[in-house]
């Protein structure tokens, strides 16, 4: 069993590091906001008083962070991760960060610390029984190393070299901010046309955003869009597909993108994604639900 610091116990970070736990292996667990690490505690994990002391003898360290800054905050702060790695220790970053991240975080750790990225798709459900698909992005040989390591998460594949695994992860969200907001459009327009919302949902599930539709629905009809998925991630994860270079003409993308910006604007970043729906229908004249998100709430 490794000796593991899991940095991140937010919505994803702390069901997995619980699984980690729960197969034997030793943790150290560290978060921005202290509380967040009572519950692992509780099941067995040291907390740590700072990124940097929760690295000291850890043959791997794990991030689940929000974003880009907070990957960066945590790895290089006076008191972070970085000053603090030693010789032969391996670095998994499993946020969703982009590609650009990931390089320009392998461009600075000391050398002899191996980065690894691996971000995830799937939800709370999927990280709390470890049924997550997890992207790597590493050398065939360090895939070897941390498979066995991941494994109780999900299922890592590698999807190429140092950068593939958040690229990768881009590109399946760039789908799932695409499928959300026609899921929207798609209701709009039927509402439009005078369609029962119920029918609606019904005629979807059977179109290739079906699986979004089963998922969502329940949050669509109750009004309610408690998170899982934070609207404020998917945003940020458009932001990143077309902050790349090769994403400037993803018009969809962009167009998704737009839609998350005004669900945002409107107070639903911290709510589920899904919540983008209700921003959408409330911009169609005549469509019932304006001012969604303070009535969510
Ligand atoms: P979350 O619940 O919002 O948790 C975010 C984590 O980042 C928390 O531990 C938070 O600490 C920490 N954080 C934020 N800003 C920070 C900063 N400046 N310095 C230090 N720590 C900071 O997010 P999540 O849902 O667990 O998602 C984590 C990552 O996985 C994101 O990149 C997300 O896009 C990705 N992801 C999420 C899902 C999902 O369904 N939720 C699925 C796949 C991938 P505090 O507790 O102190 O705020």
């Amino acid at each position: 069993m490794a000796k593991i610091a899991f940095l991140g116990l937010g919505q994803m970070g702390t069901p997995m590091a619980a699984r980690l736990l729960q197969v034997g292996h030793e943790l150290t667990v560290w978060n921005r906001t202290r509380a967040k690490a009572e519950a692992l505690v509780e099941q067995g994990a040291a907390a740590a008083a700072s990124p940097g002391d929760a690295v000291s003898g850890a043959d791997f360290i794990v991030t689940m962070l929000a974003n880009p800054t907070a990957l960066e905050q945590v790895l290089f702060a006076d008191d972070g991760v970085v000053g603090a790695l030693s010789p032969g220790q391996w670095l998994i970053d499993m946020s969703t960060v982009g590609p650009d991240t990931i390089r320009s975080v392998g461009r600075r750790l000391p050398d002899q610390v191996t980065l690894v990225d691996a971000p995830v798709r799937g939800s709370v459900p999927e990280a709390t029984t470890g049924r997550l698909a997890i992207f790597v992005g590493a050398t065939p040989t360090a895939f070897k190393h941390v498979e066995p390591l991941l494994a109780p998460l999900g299922t890592p594949h590698r999807v190429g070299g140092p950068g593939a695994g958040a690229a990768a992860k881009l590109v399946a969200n760039l789908v799932v901010g695409v499928a959300i907001t026609a899921l929207g459009e798609a209701l709009a327009l039927g509402e439009t046309l005078g369609l029962d919302r119920t029918t609606v949902l019904d005629v979807l599930t059977e179109t290739p955003i079906g699986s979004t539709v089963k998922i969502k629905r329940p949050n669509i009809e109750s009004g309610n869009y408690p998170p899982s998925f934070k609207l404020r991630h998917a945003l940020k994860d458009l932001r990143l597909v077309t902050e790349t270079a090769d994403g400037k003409n993803l018009e969809l993308t962009a167009a998704a993108r737009d839609w998350l910006e005004q669900a945002a604007a409107d107070g639903a970043a911290d709510l589920d994604v899904s919540a983008v729906v209700a921003t959408i229908l409330a911009a169609v004249p005549g469509v019932e639900g304006a001012n969604p998100h303070t009535a969510a709430r």
